[in-house]
């Protein structure tokens, strides 16, 4: 029999191996990477069915989870099942080469498309927060947001100061799902980190899983480490119990101003995601079920607080950016008028990769054996020798990052190297170098999948910031090409109304099928990207789409 937990028996925990429960590899992937979700090794409140981002959650309730784990075990080749916000309601006779899955979450008609409306619908049980690897069922724990993470810190590093983070100091907020990627990702690009975190829980999971080396609660004792630290040129983080909206300001009037400011704690949820200050986690808990609306209040105004600590630290020489969590727009709600003073890190640091079709490819090992996921990271280390910054990745992955759930990894891929990689790794399940199927996804923060004016499509060339088509044909062209799930979703990183996102999770079996599927799904989702920042008159995007022959009816025929 089964043995995943439930409702009635948790905790959750995705099969291994290669046995099949369901009727095929890709509805036996939807199974595993959605109890992979909430696997109390890989999300962040899984009892919650919470998997990170505030409330990004992987089903709408226990009962919701129980149903769509039936469907699937029910569901045949040439079915796809429909999940409307984390519940299951249809299955419909499709084709073989259809979605088995296909996800939308979160969605509210744009008039409407606040958190207002949202939290109305999700008291009477009509929605969830997808986010966008939660509900979507393609989350890998906090690797999933590290090198990214790492990549933009390195970028930063290059433009500042040649190269690395060495002897500088970096201040953040938030050690969650996401944001506890930051204390590694700051170490190994060799600076020192301090990341202010008002759950002590938080701090310590990260002290247990190696991304963060310290703690202390004492601002002073901090500062004082991480000064040493910087002076040795010697990489440390440290976690401060602390909340943002008073440690930041604090540290200004003591006239500690870091190298780098930046933030990601939930911001982008005033209800559910951000504590204001004054109040521990435990009262903040009470006062948001006993009196939501000055729950809100006060969490806008530690935002304002918080958001002018960044500017001020910016004012005296601090390089500071937003890390995609809408703190600026949140400030702005509250008269916070040069919120946007500071830049989005997609603009800063990011866009040139989204020009070459480059994003956060990730995949995960069926099977659960890590050997799997060497033998992947050898094979890409392999094919594309050239990458030297992702040779160095994987390189330090390996030695350094501990797996959550089901063993998985991330790397970012341009155009032409995702198909590649996916052709490698079918071939890899084909000659039993691997010892199971492999699942292909990406972060929904991508180079065609997303309209977020206030992070991914912030300052677009053309103006074209608020424009969602893309999102939309990008969910479009992956059922087209034949993934195995796709999922289109509202609000993501930055909150309801901020966002509409698409994502897509492909099965390698071994099977010639499966190569063509998953090599026609890896070619079309990042050419959006190219097609999408080529129309926005980007000139790298229009290259790429020339030197690859994409075509572009009024760029490239
Ligand atoms: P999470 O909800 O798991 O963690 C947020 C953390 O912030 C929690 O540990 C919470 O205790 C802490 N926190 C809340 N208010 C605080 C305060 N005032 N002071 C100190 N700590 C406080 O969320 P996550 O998955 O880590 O994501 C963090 C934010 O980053 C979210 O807004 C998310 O949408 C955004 N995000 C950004 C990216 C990106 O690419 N940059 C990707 C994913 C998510």
């Amino acid at each position: 029999e089964l043995q995943i937990g439930c409702g009635k028996a948790r905790p959750v925990r995705a099969p291994r191996g290669v046995e099949l429960h369901c009727k095929g590899w890709r509805q036996e992937a939807a199974l595993r990477m959605l109890c992979n979700n909430l696997d109390p090794e890989c999300g962040e409140r899984p009892d919650d069915l919470v998997v990170y981002g505030g409330t990004g959650r992987a089903a709408r309730n226990w009962e919701c989870f129980d149903a769509i784990v039936r469907s699937l075990l029910e569901l045949e080749d040439d079915e796809t099942l429909l999940v409307q916000s984390g519940k299951p309601v249809g299955i419909l006779k499709t084709h073989p080469w259809s979605p088995r899955v296909l996800i939308a979450n979160s969605n509210l008609v744009p008039r409407w498309a606040d958190w207002e409306h949202f939290h109305e619908l999700e008291r009477k049980g009509l929605t969830m927060y997808g986010q966008m690897t939660a509900g979507s069922w393609i989350y890998i724990g906090t690797q999933g947001i590290l090198q990214g993470t790492y990549e933009t810190l390195a970028s930063l590093a290059r433009q500042h100061w040649g190269g690395n983070l060495a002897g500088r100091i970096v201040v953040s907020g938030g050690l969650g799902g996401m944001g506890g990627a930051q204390p590694l990702a700051v170490t190994l690009n060799e600076g020192v980190l301090v990341c202010v975190e008002v759950d002590r829980a938080r701090i310590e999971r990260r002290l247990r899983t190696r991304y963060l080396d310290a703690m202390t609660e004492d601002i002073g004792e901090a500062i004082r480490m991480a000064g040493t630290a910087a002076e040795q040129k010697r990489p440390l983080s440290v976690g401060l119990l602390g909340n943002t909206a008073e440690v930041l300001p604090e540290m200004v009037r003591m006239g500690f101003i870091p190298d780098v400011v930046t933030d990601q704690t939930s911001a982008h949820d005033e209800l559910n995601g951000y504590v204001p200050a004054g109040v521990s986690c435990e009262q903040a808990a009470v006062l948001r079920s006993s009196d939501p609306g000055r729950y809100v209040e006060m969490a806008l105004d530690s935002m304002a607080v918080h958001c002018r600590a960044v500017l001020d630290m910016k004012a005296r020489g601090a390089v500071a950016f937003d890390y995609g969590n809408n703190l600026r727009a949140q400030a702005l709600k509250r008269g916070v008028e040069n919120a946007f003073d500071y830049p989005g890190f997609v603009p800063a640091y990011i866009r040139p990769l989204f020009c070459e079709g480059e994003g956060p490819f990730r995949w995960v090992a069926l099977s659960g054996d890590p050997e799997d996921i060497a033998v992947t990271d050898r094979a890409l280390m392999e094919a594309f020798p050239y990458k030297e910054r992702m040779v160095r990745w994987l390189t330090m992955a390996e030695e350094k990052v501990s797996h959550m759930g089901l063993p998985a990894r991330i790397c970012w891929l341009g155009y032409g190297e995702r198909e590649k990689a996916g052709l490698i790794f079918n071939d890899l399940v084909r000659r039993g170098r691997v010892k199971a199927p492999v699942v292909i996804g990406r972060d929904h923060l991508d180079c065609g999948s997303v309209a977020s004016p206030n992070r991914e499509t912030e300052g677009m060339r053309d103006g074209s910031d608020i424009v969602a088509d893309w999102a939309v044909l990008n969910a479009l062209v992956n059922v087209a090409s034949g993934a195995s799930w796709v999922a289109y979703h509202d609000g993501g990183g930055v909150g309801i109304g901020y966002a509409l996102h698409a994502g897509q999770v492909t099965v390698v079996d071994g099977t010639d099928e499966a190569g063509l599927r998953a090599a026609t799904v890896l070619r079309n989702d990042p050419a959006m990207g190219i097609i999408r920042h080529a129309d926005a008159a980007y000139g790298r995007a229009v290259e790429v789409a020339r030197e690859r022959a994409i075509r572009i009816p009024m760029i490239n025929r």
